[in-house]
């Protein structure tokens, strides 16, 4: 089947999918104008911006790519005081920003989940609520998902970062505090309580093959979420995956592991 045979489909079977990421040339040109006039038909052509608020880079976790995981000494830890996180949303208002987002390492002590409670009832007092307030604070409670919900927070991001387990344990540890089915739960969770809830994944990690970026897509299509954020796997020297950044799949090794 062609390129522009599987673009008209209304529905992308995996082995389509697979077939388009791995689209170069003109394929992939087509691919890219596809996406341009399904993102006017839908979106019109603007540019939604977010105020992002990195309110602190303390972490109880240490998955095993990430720079700010506990286990990394080096790192000097801060988290922004009430004020510094208000004067923010407050520039963001003034600056025209339709919301703002407030991104940390994760934490589900009361005194965490007690201040983030705090934050986001001042942050809706900024002229009559109305600026939104995404949360990108790690996986909670269905409880402290609700407390949070009712006091102004309406969207969330977690990102499933693989939606294939095995690939998901090869980037996290395998124990209780880095548990593949707790974090689907808690996407279930943020959808149950009433978020715009969004997820994602990272893109070029060492094993990931073409079938597992096609099954992340299937997975953001069942789970029905309204945010998807993708970013690039960056190795960081003070992580246990540093040891792997020879192994990131060019697009040429990804479809080798694919049909292995
Ligand atoms: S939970 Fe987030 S901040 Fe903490 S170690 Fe994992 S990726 Fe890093």
């Amino acid at each position: 089947m062609s390129i522009t045979e599987i673009l008209n489909k209304p529905n992308l079977e995996k082995e389509d999918i697979k077939i388009l990421l791995a689209a170069e040339g003109d394929d992939k040109k087509l691919l890219f104008d596809k996406a341009l006039q399904t993102k006017l038909a839908h979106l019109d052509n603007y540019v939604h911006l977010r105020g992002l608020i990195e309110y602190s880079n303390i972490c109880t976790k240490y998955c095993l790519y990430c720079g700010v995981r506990c286990k990394n000494l080096k790192v000097e830890r801060y988290q922004l005081s009430d004020e510094e996180v208000i004067e923010c949303a407050q520039l963001a208002h003034k600056l025209g920003y339709g919301s703002v987002a407030l991104q940390s390492g994760e934490r589900s002590d009361k005194a965490f989940v007690d201040k983030i409670t705090h934050l986001v009832k001042e942050i809706k007092k900024i002229d009559n609520g109305s600026l939104g307030i995404t949360l990108s604070l790690g996986e909670q409670t269905e409880e402290t998902y609700r407390r949070w919900f009712e006091a102004g927070a309406h969207r969330y991001l977690l990102r499933i970062e693989a939606s294939n387990e095995e690939l998901y344990y090869k980037i996290h540890p395998r124990d209780e505090k880095h548990d593949f089915h707790q974090r689907l739960a808690c996407i279930d969770s943020l959808l149950k309580v009433g978020y715009q809830t969004g997820t994602g994944v990272m893109v070029g990690l060492p094993f990931q093959t073409l079938d597992d970026l096609a099954d992340d897509l299937l997975f953001f299509k069942e789970k029905d979420v309204a945010m998807v954020g993708m970013g690039p796997f960056i190795p960081h020297p003070d992580t246990p995956l540093w040891q792997y950044k020879d192994q990131i799949p060019t697009a040429e090794k990804r479809m080798e592991l694919s049909s292995a």
